[in-house]
């Protein structure tokens, strides 16, 4: 959340109005969908403006360099970029006629990925910094929120939960236009020298398609681009762990469902049962009773055979 910044000129605080900043949604967009992919890493980076006929700071473009830290809480570039991008914009403007608004760095942007809009202790600290070291104090800062889709414009540190989201178009003339293009120009040549590495991200902002057309690389495109298959990705391998989830839960309600049926045969049985056990008790105490009538009858019968052979019982 922090920029590495050296302390040019330690200014006097005589200029303490708060500019009102233009800030189109294109470049807090592109700046999202550049961060985005990075998770809960945390990025900074500065936005390059110009000041309007009617003394709004205007935000038109940006760049996120290479950070020397960066974690879910911090992040640092090198201060370097600010003399670099202050080189490029000095090459801008001079084309065209002094009538012409100088493009300029208007702006610290960085990303709070989840944890929301505000300035931070340190946040307000380095933002103070660069506000001092900006000459005429014409300076806000951006926080964007990539994961949960916010974003905030603070115009001063003096009030580091005041802020308003990114809005307001923005109109070029044909002269500005061409002062933004040939910044834009300069940075690209400044990362072929230093590689992609150095300079990953170049914001567009409302002149993205122009530069499209001019075939540069559209960072925050491609990041998008990655971002869409990512979540795609994401997308069919939940909906096959869903479709395996509904089978078990219907493996698991058909299981139910027999286990029931067996229940209520298992009692249909019971039921059917006692009265065939109340039955084969009947049975066995008749046949009990028979083999009892049979025994005495055989006895009889004995008797009355040695009694007809003129032999005494025995019995
Ligand atoms: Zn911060």
């Amino acid at each position: 959340m922090s920029k590495k910044i050296k302390k040019k000129n330690k200014q006097s605080k005589q200029t303490t109005r708060d500019f009102p900043a233009i800030v189109p949604e294109s470049l807090i967009r592109q700046a999202a969908a550049f961060t985005a992919p990075r998770g809960r890493l945390e990025m900074g980076g500065l936005l390059i403006g110009h000041v309007d006929e009617q003394g709004h700071n205007v935000a038109v473009t940006g760049l996120f360099p290479e950070q020397l830290k960066e974690s879910s809480g911090y992040c640092e570039f090198d201060g370097m970029w600010t003399a670099l991008v202050a080189a490029a914009c000095d090459h801008a403007n001079q084309i065209g006629d002094e009538a012409v608004p100088k493009v300029r760095i208007i702006g610290w942007i960085h990303t709070h990925p989840d944890i929301g809009i505000f300035l931070s202790g340190i946040d307000v600290t380095t933002f103070r910094a660069l506000r001092d070291a900006t000459p005429d104090r014409r300076l806000m800062a951006v926080v964007v929120d990539p994961l949960r889709e916010e974003n905030g414009v603070f115009l001063t540190e003096r009030q580091p939960n005041d802020y308003a989201s990114a809005k307001g178009t923005v109109s070029l003339s044909s002269e500005l236009e061409t002062r933004y293009m040939a910044m834009l120009d300069r940075l690209e040549a400044i990362r072929n020298f230093r590689g992609l590495a150095a300079l990953p991200c170049i914001l567009a902002g409302p002149l993205r398609h122009r530069r499209l057309l001019q075939g540069v690389r559209d960072d925050a495109g491609i990041e998008m681009e990655r971002g869409f298959f990512a979540a795609k990705r994401e997308i069919h391998t939940m909906q096959l762990e869903m479709k395996e989830l509904r089978t078990q839960i219907s493996n698991l309600e058909s299981l139910r469902h027999s286990q029931t049926r067996h229940q209520s045969d298992l009692k249909r049985l019971e039921s059917e049962l006692l009265p065939l056990t109340k039955r084969l008790s009947k049975l066995e105490e008749d046949q009990r009773a028979t083999n009892e009538a049979t025994q005495k009858s055989r006895s009889i019968l004995h008797r009355l055979i040695q009694i007809l052979r003129g032999k005494p019982s025995q019995q």
